[in-house]
């Protein structure tokens, strides 16, 4: 069930429980403000998450509240984990849901790379 992004954050949301070590990920990047892992239910060869270690529900929170280094921090390591995961060359997708219409279902702003194979179009038809 899509979640509401303009309620306070839930620190219960399984990616802070993530965050916390409660719940064990496939990490492909970390660093001070950042964590990446690989999707649990993978949409396409390459699907990895890429998420603030901050409590931010949506892109919309974390683009009101976030700090310049936290924001900069978020946007350079999204590009650095698909160059050295060599998704350049063919290229490869960023997605953000943000609250019901988009079917955001984690209330803990995420970052989806795709890659790997021809997407398909880009929304649903
Ligand atoms: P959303 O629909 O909120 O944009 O995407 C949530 C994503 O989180 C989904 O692609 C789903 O497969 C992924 N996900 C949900 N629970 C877990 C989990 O416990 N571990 C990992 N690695 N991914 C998860």
């Amino acid at each position: 069930m899509p979640i509401d992004a303009t309620l306070p954050y839930d620190a219960s949301n399984i990616f802070a429980r993530i965050l916390r070590g409660e719940i064990p990920n496939r990490t492909v990047y970390e660093d001070e403000h950042v964590l990446a892992f690989h999707d649990i239910n993978p949409q396409a060869p390459t699907h990895v998450l890429v998420i603030p270690k901050g409590a931010y529900v949506s892109w919309d929170d974390f683009s009101v509240r976030a700090s310049e280094a936290e924001i900069a921090g978020f946007i350079r390591a999204v590009g650095k984990i698909a160059r050295e995961a060599g998704l350049v060359e063919h290229g490869y997708r960023l997605l953000a849901n943000i609250g019901q219409h988009a079917g955001q279902e984690v209330p803990h702003l995420h970052i989806h790379i795709f890659a790997g194979a021809p997407l398909g179009p880009m929304l649903a038809r």
